[in-house]
């Protein structure tokens, strides 16, 4: 006699599910990470990728910079609570998540603004060549500053696929000033070859750039090992550092003597307190400074940071590819026939920290989800993204998560007029 396949959804399928959901977690070295993060009561936090969720060190370190080093130490602070020093201490804190050496990271301003920076100064590095790469998938502000800078400079901008990338590079690779792309396509949760595009980057005589937005905080990314020159990323994603968080900066030490931004603030001036009238770049990474940080939300970033102390991006990246997995073998069982295309790769090492399911109602899915306590994104036209923390996302979290689009869908709750009005942010 032949047993019928359990249906979706089915009692003993969400057993089968809980009990391994149960028993990841309770191997999973990194759950204790969990305390370290202040998330509220009946909520499955899924959008750390794009805010990460609130460390629990921040709001008292945010007091003390309010109360006593503002508020008590007035402009003394600068020098007594070292604010001056903090972007390029807060840039060796990053740089040790990403593989980089103490001097060669700065944290301030925005990635769209050190984007900026870097692919001018990326483009004087190599005056003889008239062309910069980006990805036709790239997050828009990276193409759009791309265009921009190719104005100014009178350069042209090519879209070429990472998948055309060793076509293109054959062809004109010799005319290549830069080329920017980020390892991970913030839609589909796609995971590229950092090694080899750097390899074909470099092997051009291009200079290679890489927005880390998705990758920092998420895997391991071993950024003087592969010889990368330049790199950006934000701070509020997966490194948590909240709204608005400053964005770092990587110049490889090799280029730094060389490195000429557009930008060229007082704070990235050899001898600011000098108050020349001429500006001469600070050696090394710090003539990336431009002006006057923001050092509460330093402040808040250096204090978020402490929840990778002691922490290994080896066990980040294996939780989360255990986080991943177990949110696709979750939509296999619980969302088949209901409308659902898992769109992010299946092999481990192709995808990034997230899961991205392709649905006609991403939107209002997203909407119903988060009235039941579920907070995911999603990415027009039909995309529903889910990243995953490991420092606070566990297997219980994914499978809620699932079970309540499972939920959602099959109650035709997508259908209703309060979840099908957009808001300005989604
Ligand atoms: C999130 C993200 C940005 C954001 O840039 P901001 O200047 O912080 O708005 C840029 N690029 C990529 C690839 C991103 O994922």
């Amino acid at each position: 006699m032949s047993r019928r396949p359990d249906s979706p959804g089915s009692a003993t399928v969400l057993e089968e599910l809980a009990a391994r959901a149960s028993a990841l977690d309770a191997g999973d070295p990194l759950a204790a990470q969990r305390e370290r993060f202040v998330l509220p009561d009946g909520v499955v936090y899924l959008d750390g990728n794009s805010l990460g969720a609130l460390p629990a060190a921040v709001p008292e370190a945010l007091a003390d910079a309010v109360h006593r080093q503002w508020g008590e130490g007035l402009i003394r602070s600068w020098n007594e609570h070292r604010w001056w020093q903090a972007p390029l201490r807060v840039g060796d804190t990053i740089g040790r998540l990403l593989g980089a050496a103490p001097g060669q990271t700065v944290v301030g301003d925005s990635t769209t603004v050190h984007l900026f920076n870097a692919l001018t100064a990326a483009a004087r590095l190599r005056p003889a060549r008239r062309l910069l790469l980006t990805d036709p998938g790239h997050f828009p502000t990276d193409v759009y500053i791309a265009d921009s800078v190719a104005r100014l400079l009178g350069l042209e901008v090519l879209r070429v696929a990472v998948d055309d990338l060793p076509r293109c590079l054959a062809e004109r690779g010799h005319e290549v000033a830069v080329a920017g792309y980020s390892p991970v396509d913030y839609r589909t949760g796609e995971l590229y070859d950092m090694a080899a595009v750097t390899r074909a980057v470099q092997g051009a005589g291009a200079v290679m750039l890489w927005d880390l937005c998705h990758a920092a905080g998420a895997l391991p990314v071993r950024l003087d090992e592969l010889g990368v020159d330049l790199a950006v990323g934000c701070g509020y994603k997966f490194l948590s550092g909240g709204p608005g968080a400053p964005a770092f900066l990587y110049i490889a030490r090799r280029h730094q003597d060389a490195f000429d931004q557009p930008l060229t603030g007082w704070n990235g001036h050899a001898d600011p307190f000098a108050l020349r009238g001429e500006y001469a770049p600070a050696r090394g990474v710090e003539r990336a400074r431009i002006g006057t940080p923001p050092i509460l939300s330093l402040l808040a970033l250096e204090a978020a940071l402490t929840a990778f102390e002691g922490v290994g991006m080896d066990q980040v990246r294996a939780k989360s590819l255990s986080l991943t997995g177990f949110f696709m073998d979750c939509a296999d069982a619980l969302l088949d026939g209901l409308g659902f295309t898992v769109v992010t790769p299946r092999q481990p090492h192709r995808r990034g920290s997230q899961v991205a399911l392709r649905h006609p109602e991403a939107y209002p899915l997203v909407s119903a989800l988060a009235a039941r306590g579920v907070i995911g994104d999603m990415r027009a036209p039909d995309l529903l993204r889910f990243g995953v923390n490991s420092l606070y996302v566990s297997h219980h979290d994914v499978l809620t998560a699932v079970r309540h689009l499972r939920q959602a869908v099959t109650l035709r709750e997508h259908l209703e007029p309060r979840h099908r009005q957009r808001a300005a942010v989604t």
